[in-house]
């Protein structure tokens, strides 16, 4: 069960040796999209210096637009294995589709459900019979009740390694392309045992905004981030305005070693 009244003490997800949920902070990076061979697997080694513990890319891509890029669907796959052969940094990407999880449960380490899919009740009950780790992406416009109980869903299949990920929600603002919920943080550690990772770069849509809010975050509890860094933002096909280039990342995780203790 996802409440802290089952369970008192923090839970801790183990990814591949990883622990998230420990005491220290565990950080994924790489690119929105996983775009080619060369683009992975330089962002991957970028990000294994900068000091992330593990490689995010996108492979499934949940666009606006249906004429927007969509992602390099199984040849992603394929470019991410190949990344954390070169690297060792194990895979977070999203999933879409119940149909794909038995291909995510032998090739990825953490199967991601983004923000659109928080409520796809079907794909989570399907993940709940999987035994590996879940990143549940908070819905644009969900409630931390609704969210808790989306990862709720995940649990009573049997699957307790579920990690939540706040990544800003629909607000008033415009200015920013989401507004950061940094009190998601401690509301779910007094509701839940579950641990938070927090993605400053769709949370503001602006890679000048990610050092601060990941500070932010850090102070405010968070277990660990997630953060977009590409080799080329300008070119890049997804979410380059909020893309860190790699000497970015390295600054970033510059600063957080000062702050907190990084995996
Ligand atoms: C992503 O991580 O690239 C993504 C699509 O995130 P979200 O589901 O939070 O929008
Ligand atoms: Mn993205």
């Amino acid at each position: 069960r996802a409440n802290r009244m089952f369970h008192p003490e923090d839970s801790v997800v183990d990814v591949n040796g990883i622990k998230i949920g420990g005491k220290k902070i565990v950080v994924m990076a790489g690119p929105c999209s996983v775009e080619t061979e060369e683009q992975i697997i330089s962002v991957a080694k970028s990000v294994k210096l900068g000091g992330a513990a593990m490689l995010r890319g996108g492979a499934f891509k949940p666009r606006t637009s249906p004429y927007s890029f969509q992602g390099l669907k199984e040849k992603g796959l394929e470019l991410l294995k190949i990344a954390k052969q070169e690297t060792g940094l194990p895979i977070v990407t999203e999933i879409m589709s119940a149909d794909k999880i038995e291909r995510f449960v032998e090739d990825v380490d953490v199967i991601q459900v983004g923000a659109r899919n928080m409520q796809n009740f079907e794909l989570l009950k399907e993940l709940g019979k999987t035994n590996k780790p879940i990143l549940l992406k908070r819905g644009l416009s969900a409630t931390i009740e609704e969210w808790i109980m989306s990862a709720e869903y995940i649990m009573a299949g049997g699957n307790d390694n579920v990690i939540l990920c706040e990544r800003g929600i629909r607000t008033f603002e415009t200015y920013t392309r989401n507004t950061l919920d940094l009190s998601a943080i401690p509301a779910v550690k007094k509701l839940s045992h579950l641990p938070i990772v927090i993605d400053p770069s769709h949370a503001s849509g602006m890679w000048w905004m990610v050092e601060p809010m990941a500070k932010a975050a850090i102070a405010a509890g968070a277990d660990g981030l997630i953060i977009e860094v590409h080799n080329d933002p300008e070119h890049a096909l997804c979410d380059g305005a909020q893309s860190l280039k790699p000497e970015r990342f390295a600054h970033l995780m510059g600063e957080l070693k000062g702050i907190a203790q990084i995996i």
